[in-house]
């Protein structure tokens, strides 16, 4: 059932001009859109009784046909180290995560969601184990970075970097991804190079995204060099090899100057051995990139223990060999299940039920499918 909340206009859903013609059209005068605007954008605020300018009347009119914001919160967490994740609930029952990890050095990243769930069925990951519900619309990935956006505001803080880390893979909801990241970067004026968009490795996507001349930073999920291998973790791989991956990617780094992160899952014995690090370093030696290695998350469905650190530094250090650098990132709110897809996991259970499992089954074919077409 839908809640009256859900009846209303939600006004981050809009574009300048449809907020015009939504107050106009309510007799309200067009320069209130501004008001409004610079309301939610440039003071974030998230009330339309805290909008001082506001006359009495213009606030209760928008009290009972507009919302700021769509997205009920089910279920939060805060670790030790401060990160913060939360479940939320879509209009139709869907549910997604984001996550807000604090660093040290005064940055405030959002971690967003692209898709519920996922189609691309990567055995480690909590998401990829219980399957592709539906994309988000752009509002929705958008809405997840304005809640944190307005929330540090409000404390005297600033959303500075938005990765899409969360559920969902954002090259197989193209359109809704970019038109989220375009948001991000128009209305918070969170710049290109402080976003990050993290795929799966959706090779003609990559090009797409090559072709586009944004200056937002790129990660690929590798993961293994071996193509069985990599297809036993990742079955888009085997639409996609690492050949057809790493051609794309250096095309995008042809196209863009900009380094690519490889995002590398350190799983104990799987791929955090001193020959899998020289494959890599072969792999990638000469690509203007870098490999940012972290380990596992444990899952319920993947038997995997994430790498030691022994084994990371040991790994790390070969790829110094071949010139290419890379990072262990630090596992943030491990406390708190802020791996992709976990805290839902935690809450409501992973398990898909048929209709998730079909549909995951034409979200990957129509991926294929729409390859095909270009
Ligand atoms: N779909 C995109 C972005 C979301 S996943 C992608 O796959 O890149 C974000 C990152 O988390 C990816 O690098 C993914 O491989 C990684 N990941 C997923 N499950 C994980 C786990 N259990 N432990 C560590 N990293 C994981
Ligand atoms: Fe999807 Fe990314 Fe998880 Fe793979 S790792 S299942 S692409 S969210």
């Amino acid at each position: 059932m839908l809640s009256s909340r859900h009846c209303k206009t939600n006004l981050y859903r809009l574009t300048f001009a449809e907020l015009t013609e939504f107050l106009t059209a309510q007799g309200e005068k067009a320069y209130r859109a501004r008001q409004i605007w610079h309301w939610m954008y440039e003071q974030r605020v998230n009330r339309f009784d805290a909008m001082t300018n506001l006359p009495g009347s213009t606030i209760a009119k928008l009290q009972a046909s507009a919302t700021l914001g769509s997205l009920d919160l089910v279920a939060r967490q805060q670790s030790r180290d401060d990160t913060e994740k939360r479940l939320y609930r879509l209009h139709d029952g869907q549910f997604i995560e984001s996550v807000l990890m604090p660093y040290d050095d005064d940055r405030m990243t959002a971690c967003i969601s692209s898709q519920a769930g996922c189609a691309m069925g990567c055995v480690f990951c909590a998401t990829g184990q219980m399957g592709y519900a539906r994309n988000l619309t752009a509002g929705e990935i958008f809405e997840q970075a304005m809640v944190f956006a307005c929330e540090l505001h409000a404390r005297g803080e600033r959303l500075s970097n938005v990765v899409f880390m969360g559920m969902g893979e954002p090259f197989h909801n193209y359109a809704a991804s970019l038109a989220a990241l375009r948001q991000l970067m128009d209305r918070l004026k969170i710049g290109a190079r402080h976003i990050t968009l993290s795929t799966v490795g959706l090779a003609p996507q990559i090009r797409r995204f090559a072709d586009e001349g944004l200056q937002v930073s790129l990660a690929v999920s590798l993961h293994k060099t071996d193509d069985a291998q990599r297809s036993a973790l990742m079955p888009v791989n085997r639409r996609w090899g690492i050949e057809a991956l790493l051609d794309a990617c250096r095309y995008y780094v042809s196209r863009t100057n900009r380094r690519i992160t490889f995002e590398w899952a350190a799983i104990a014995g799987e791929n955090d051995t001193a020959e899998e690090a020289h494959r890599l370093g072969l792999l990638l030696s000469g690509l203007l990139c870098h490999v940012n290695i972290i380990p596992l998350n444990t899952t319920g469905d993947y038997a995997g223990l994430p790498a030691q650190s022994a084994s990371i530094k040991r790994f790390s250090d070969v790829l110094r060999g071949y010139g290419v650098s890379s990072t262990v990132r630090v596992r943030r709110g491990i406390d708190i299940d802020a791996g992709c897809g976990q805290l839902k996991t935690a809450v409501l259970g992973g398990k898909q039920n048929g209709k998730a499992a079909a549909a995951t089954e034409r979200a990957r074919d129509g991926a294929a499918a729409d390859d095909r077409l270009r």
